[in-house]
């Protein structure tokens, strides 16, 4: 099928064109005729299908008709991260460039200002994060009842960051009448139920499942000691990438933000040019980063989960694992970066003895046996590491099976790593909020992506949701009482005055 045949404009086709596309890809094929027609749809899909032009090329032809007045956008489209967001706002940029739209861009981090002025112009599209959209509006600086269309994309990353209560204030201040265009790559149950209350008759589009992986993707595990043998087994396979002539670029993947700090001076000191990425970066150091490595200025970044997740970086030709997910689905992701669009990739996992669980329950998720490049890890190889693992309070061992994490995730290097490396790097110092985010239990709390709202910090429910507990409800105190409240109280005898009237 062709794109002219899914009844898109001129005007659209024409970008289509020059941004070299011939084909739609089966979610733009599935969606785009529905979309045009006004249909409310629910498109499982995930990132690297082309589910961005599936829903920006029919907003694009919907908007031709009618203009944006101040303060009330006519299309909203909601994304986790700030990162996700300005990629959309690019999308446009690329497919609208025979429109003449107004497209303003709300996320945290950036000045409240700015964003004002292009909202009191009259915003065709506006691209933002939940909380900064519900600062907007709360401060009565925009109007939600002008929208037409919203777009939820990456719902169920909305919903692993806490992002659903606010998703639900969205979708009750904009026109029940309004098209809704939903997109997630799985569908948990809390997914189902906002489908199920904010969608009016959706047409189901189900595109290739999220436990399966692009068969344009390698995948190889390489056995490696921990510590500091890890990092060398890493260089080693950077080394021999960079050889074969298929290398371009890099994403590396570590489990923990504090060990992408860590891994990334390691390669800096090793001379490697290289850009990192995660979660506790300001806005402006993220930006610059996924720039520099776009742009090719660096070939390498090292990134954690949550910094990386959806980031649309067309034609990466290496992703290395350097710690193993410990959920299975993440190995999904992380590996969805190369592979893109019908282009091959290479994803090569490093393995520790501690890790092989995590390979059983990943082949189990992909239904693929990976290859070893070399013999399977032992247990008597060098002293075993704590599981590299960013604590989330639950753990994901297939869809709709969670589990506590492991209380060995803990935050503190572990004794292994800090005995076999003590000149090679130390831990860059945690910076303040990094602090802040201590539990009370002394474990990090979950990485997610900065805190996009600046304003507002009385509210309180868009925690991350993995912070919700499953322990019983701690009554009084719990275990700890504090000394003063079990020192002996000695009381002063009262003197009772007699009440006059
Ligand atoms: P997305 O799933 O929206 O993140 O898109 C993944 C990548 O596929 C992006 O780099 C798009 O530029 C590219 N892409 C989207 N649609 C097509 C298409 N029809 N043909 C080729 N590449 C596409």
């Amino acid at each position: 099928m062709s794109f002219r045949e899914l009844g898109l404009s001129e005007k659209v086709l024409q970008a289509v064109d020059a941004s070299g596309y011939t084909n739609p890809t089966p979610i733009q094929e599935q969606a785009i005729p529905y979309a045009l027609a006004g249909r409310d749809i629910l498109g499982i899909a995930q990132t690297g299908t082309g589910k961005t032009a599936a829903f920006t090329l029919p907003m694009l032809c919907r908007l031709e008709m009618g203009r944006a007045r101040a303060r009330m956008p006519r299309t909203l489209i909601l994304e986790p991260t700030r990162e996700l967001a300005a990629q959309v706002e690019e999308s446009f940029t690329r497919y609208g460039v025979n429109h003449k739209l107004n497209v303003a861009l709300l996320i945290g981090g950036m000045s409240f200002g700015d964003q004002e002025t292009k909202i009191t112009r009259g915003a065709d599209v506006l691209i933002a994060t939940p909380g900064r959209l519900l600062d907007f509006s709360e401060r009565g600086k925009l109007l939600l009842t002008g929208i037409e269309i919203l777009v939820i994309d990456e719902a169920d990353r909305m919903l692993d960051m806490g992002f659903i209560p606010d998703i639900e204030r969205i979708c009750k201040l904009v026109p029940f009448t309004r098209q809704t265009l939903f997109f997630s790559a799985t569908m948990p149950p809390e997914i189902t139920r906002l489908v199920d209350t904010f969608l009016h008759n959706p047409v189901r589009i189900e595109v290739a499942p999220p436990s399966s992986t692009a068969s344009t993707i390698t995948q190889k595990l390489v056995a490696s000691a921990p510590g500091a043998a890890k990092r060398e087994t890493l260089r080693r396979l950077i080394g021999e990438a960079k050889d074969a002539e298929n290398f371009k670029n890099a994403i590396i993947f570590c489990n923990r933000k504090r060990d992408v700090a860590l891994l990334h001076n390691s390669l800096q000191k090793h001379g490697y040019a290289v850009g990192a990425l995660h979660g506790d970066m300001d806005q402006r150091a993220r930006m610059a980063s996924l720039d520099a490595f776009k742009s090719g200025e660096v070939a390498l970044i090292v990134c954690s989960d949550v910094a990386a997740r959806g980031l649309d970086i067309p034609d990466v030709s290496h992703v290395f694992n350097f710690d193993v997910p410990t959920h299975a689905e993440d190995y999904v992701h992380r590996i969805g970066r190369t592979g893109r669009a019908g282009r091959s990739g290479i994803a090569l996992s490093i393995v520790t003895h501690a890790d092989q669980k995590y390979i059983d329950e990943i082949e189990k998720l992909i239904a693929t046996k990976i290859e070893w490049m070399n013999e399977k890890p032992s247990a008597s190889e060098a002293p075993e590491e704590a599981p590299a693992e960013e604590p989330r309070g639950r753990t994901r061992g297939g869809r709709g099976n969670w589990r506590r994490a492991s209380p060995s995730s803990g935050e503190r290097p572990s004794p292994a790593i800090a005995a076999a490396e003590p000149d090679d790097v130390l831990p860059p110092r945690l910076p303040r909020q990094n602090v802040k985010s201590r539990r009370r239990d002394g474990r990090e709390a979950p990485e997610r992506a900065a805190p996009e709202r600046v304003a507002a910090p009385e509210r309180t429910e868009r925690r991350p949701r993995a912070q919700v507990s499953n322990d019983p409800p701690v009554v009084g105190m719990g275990d700890h009482v504090p000394m003063f409240l079990l020192r002996p109280v000695k009381l002063k005898p009262v003197k009772v005055v007699e009440e006059q009237d």
